[in-house]
């Protein structure tokens, strides 16, 4: 039979390395893969008892499956949830996430700053269904209670924001949906579920792309939704089981994996870039410099409020334009040019040519993605090497 370690006892570190882990009867030391679809019975009686929810045990790998339950349970002892779902990738988490939980009518309320994908799940896909929306700015608490409707079901926000990397107050906003009768659904990728833990800030519903830092070597895609007992069962359970967004049990060994190294690789990636804002903010062709974890970022008292680190992505601004941006990214021979991001490679992206580049010039304006910005998010190279690097690109600008 399969034992299950109990991790609420141990600290995160701990936990990465043995939570949710289920031995077989071999008493294998690594996680054990279960590539199969489906599951025999001992007898019809037992299958009945198992479709009935009598008897407890996996039915099909849509619904579940050992290797993807452990990445399951590796994750709630991580985000401190009641339960979660994996998903395939980062957007068949929000899609599900969002979908699950509103019909036509409803009205969904979200932070004008998010990943492209996001906005147009919400905007496109639900907006054809007959769900409406409305964008804010994540920062103005006000906008937020302004934008309340009597049909407002969902709050929606991504923290730190991609590239700008803006943070929005999640217990602020938390406070606003739950008086208005809504759910605060937090996008959470960017913070890493080591820097920033929504659901004790009073979010109801926390997704991930694992496909960023969880896997963080760049080979997977997926994706989970973390919420309290009562959400999933009331809303995700049996949409999940019949939609089929599920996770391969290839990729969630995968990541149960990376789940391993994460708060190693985070806290290094995290370290690289503290010093790669620094050291960007003293040159003389530099202008703005965006990070979270420096005292001249706009948020700092929110930062300071909700995030235990600053961030392993950085945003800054060449003088120069689109020009010096391209210049200094093709100068680059340690950091990759590349929109994927969480990765031990360190990654620089021109979001206005690539990531945001389907936004008109004016939406990219309010946003402040300006022509000189480059997004960079560091890896766990040598700190010495990285600093090297942006040395000789700065030169060639
Ligand atoms: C990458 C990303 C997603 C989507 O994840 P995929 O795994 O690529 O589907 C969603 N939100 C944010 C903030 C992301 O960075």
């Amino acid at each position: 039979m399969l034992k299950k370690n109990d991790p609420r006892s141990l600290r995160p570190a701990t936990r990465m390395v043995h939570g949710g882990t289920m031995r077989s009867g071999f008493g294998e030391t690594s996680e054990a893969l279960f590539l199969t679809q489906g599951f025999v019975y001992p007898s019809a009686e037992a299958a009945e008892a198992r479709f009935k929810g009598d008897e407890p045990g996996f039915i099909y790998s849509r619904y579940g499956n050992p290797t993807t339950r452990m990445f399951e349970e590796r994750m709630i002892a991580l985000e401190g949830a009641e339960d979660a779902r994996a998903t395939a990738s980062g957007m068949a988490a929000v899609a599900a996430a969002l979908q699950c939980q509103v019909r036509a009518g409803d009205h969904i309320l979200s932070s004008r700053a998010l990943f492209g994908s996001c906005r147009y799940v919400i905007e496109t896909v639900l907006g054809r269904a007959g769900v409406t929306s409305t964008f804010v700015d994540g920062r103005d608490l006000d906008q937020w209670r302004a934008a309340v409707r009597p049909e407002t079901r969902v709050f929606f926000m991504e923290t730190p924001t991609n590239p700008t990397l803006e943070v929005i107050d999640i217990a602020a906003v938390a406070e606003i949906a739950h008086a208005a009768g809504a759910t605060l659904v937090v996008d959470n990728v960017f913070a890493t579920p080591m820097l920033q833990k929504p659901l004790e800030l009073g979010a109801d519903v926390v997704i991930y792309s694992a496909t960023k830092h969880i896997d963080g070597q760049g080979r997977c895609l997926g994706g989970v939704i973390l919420s309290n007992q009562d959400w999933i069962d009331r809303n995700l359970h049996e949409f999940f089981r019949h939609t089929g967004p599920s996770l391969s049990p290839f990729n969630a060994w995968t990541l149960l994996k990376g789940l391993e190294t994460l708060p190693l690789r985070v806290e290094k990636q995290t370290a690289n870039a503290a010093r790669l804002a620094d050291h960007l903010a003293g040159s003389d062709k530099v202008g703005r410099v965006l990070y979270p974890g420096r005292a001249d970022h706009p948020d700092a008292a929110v930062i300071a409020k909700q995030m235990t680190g600053g961030s392993t992505l950085l945003a800054f601004e060449l003088d120069g334009g689109k020009e010096a941006a391209f210049r200094f990214s093709n100068a680059l021979e340690v950091i990759k040019i590349s929109n994927n991001l969480g990765d031990a490679k360190s990654l620089i992206t021109h979001p206005a040519t690539t990531t945001h580049k389907n936004l008109t010039s004016e939406v990219r304006a309010e946003l402040g993605i300006t022509d000189g910005m480059l997004r960079l998010s560091a890896g766990i190279e040598d700190t010495a090497d990285l600093l090297d690097d942006v040395e000789t690109a700065l030169a060639a600008i």
